[in-house]
């Protein structure tokens, strides 16, 4: 292999990289020949400098060749993997994933940790005692076929070098880059042979992509990277403007999720999880969208999918008690503080990656590498923009470790917040499809 100092030293000068080079440096650091400071290095180049698409997809295919693909080809019914970019209270998988299997579909999905001020659905679910996300290839095979859905992590089975990249990025600041995104959710997905990929791609404050142009043009660089491995592919760039959901934590997001799975809740998450789920049965089904959207309401009307989810976290090692009563199984903080609003408007904007970040300091994320999480911890944020609120009214509440905690978070999450005093449009929950 090339000196790997000369990778780094040509990505840091704008030139572009020989595939094979690339591919022999993401290799040797995914087997660990390579220290975490080279690859580092290589990652702020690429990210200060980018990457075009012939170096994307080098990288992506060197991704998914560091380990082993799972083609499902003892799946019975048709498969589906959907993936988020990254965003604050974004529980749809928790939602999507029970939905589908609740409606005949397998869902075969390798998810992400927190990473920067986002959470992760592996985090979430963790926060379930005994539920374990390390399944080996064959585990993870044998619980699609039986459960319909399985949700775990990388491992050093497959996609190595996308766990070892992930943390490395999230720990040196080089997560929002189109081409380090694009490589690293897509060597997930095409690691994994299903009949269909749905993304959720994110844009607005809570997002990695601020506008839906960049976001877009993430899209399209996913897009173009399924469609170079003949894998149908969906992706929607939808509203990261606020959180979309009320929980940003891990175990609040579970007790969320169980109240959806429950028909309990509505509102943008609920709408969220149908329009992916009513996309995946319409495609795979072959029925009509406005039914396959309406299937998936009813999973959730008639507790279908609520078992399906059961089901799920008993395969997976998890006390299934928790869809009958999440706040007993849960880990729940010891410091709850209701969030007061402070004067009366309308809230006209909220920074999402502040309230991601308040949540993260509450300890529910990672500040570096390899950091435990609380699971108890986080951020309940109830309105949405447009809502006119009240001077006093109750806005949601902190879960916290200390008074001095709950006091910092509090603060933030009034810093996070513009009330105006004019009505505003609530922005749209999908701005639109590629691929
Ligand atoms: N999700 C991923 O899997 N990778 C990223 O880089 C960002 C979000």
């Amino acid at each position: 292999m090339t000196d790997p100092r000369d990778v780094v030293a040509a990505k840091r000068d704008g030139r572009k990289l020989d595939p094979g080079e690339l591919r022999a440096f993401v290799l040797a650091f995914a087997s660990g020949e390579l220290a975490d400071y080279l690859a580092a290095a290589f990652l702020m180049a690429a990210f200060i400098n980018g990457l075009d698409a012939e170096e994307t997809l080098a990288l992506t295919r060197a991704m998914v060749d560091s380990g082993q693909t799972l083609p499902l080809d003892g799946i019975t019914r048709p498969t589906v993997d959907k993936h988020s970019t990254g965003g604050v209270a974004d529980g749809v998988t928790l939602v999507f994933t029970p939905i589908s299997a609740s409606l005949g579909l397998a869902v075969a999905k390798l998810s992400g940790r927190g990473l920067g001020h986002t959470g992760g659905t592996l985090d979430k679910l963790e926060s379930i005692p005994g539920l374990r996300t390390d399944l080996d290839p064959e585990s993870f095979e044998r619980q699609v076929e039986q459960v319909g859905s399985a949700v775990a992590a990388q491992t050093d089975d497959i996609v190595p070098a996308d766990g070892a990249l992930y943390a490395l990025r999230d720990a040196t600041a080089t997560v929002p880059s189109i081409p380090l995104i694009a490589a690293s959710v897509m060597s997930k997905k095409l690691a994994i042979g299903t009949d269909l990929v749905l993304l959720d791609v994110k844009a607005g404050s809570g997002a990695f992509m601020k506008t839906p142009e960049d976001a877009a043009e993430l899209a399209e660089a996913c897009a173009a990277l399924a469609k170079d491995w003949g894998r149908p592919m969906r992706a929607a760039v939808t509203d990261m403007s606020q959180p979309l959901g009320e929980a940003i934590g891990n175990a609040l997001d579970i007790v969320e999720a169980v109240r959806l799975l429950r028909g309990e809740l509505h509102g943008r998450l609920r709408d969220a999880a149908v329009v992916f789920a009513g996309e995946a049965v319409s495609r795979l089904l072959g029925v009509p969208m406005g039914e396959g959207r309406a299937r998936a309401a009813a999973a959730l009307d008639s507790g279908e999918a609520l078992e399906a989810f059961r089901r799920m976290i008993q395969a997976q090692g998890g006390d299934p008690r928790v869809v009958d009563e999440p706040e007993q199984v849960l880990p729940s903080a010891p410091v709850r503080r209701p969030i007061m609003a402070e004067r009366a408007g309308t809230l006209a904007a909220v920074d999402a990656e502040g309230l991601g970040r308040a949540s993260g300091d509450l300890g529910a994320g990672r500040k570096k590498k390899g950091d435990p999480i609380d699971p108890s911890v986080g951020i309940v944020f109830l309105p949405k923009i447009g809502d006119r609120i009240v001077a006093g009214q109750q806005l949601g509440r902190v879960h916290a470790r200390s008074d001095g905690d709950a006091e910092a978070c509090i603060r933030a999450v009034h810093a996070a917040m513009t009330i105006g005093e004019e009505p505003v449009e609530p922005p749209p929950l999908v701005y639109g499809w590629h691929g």
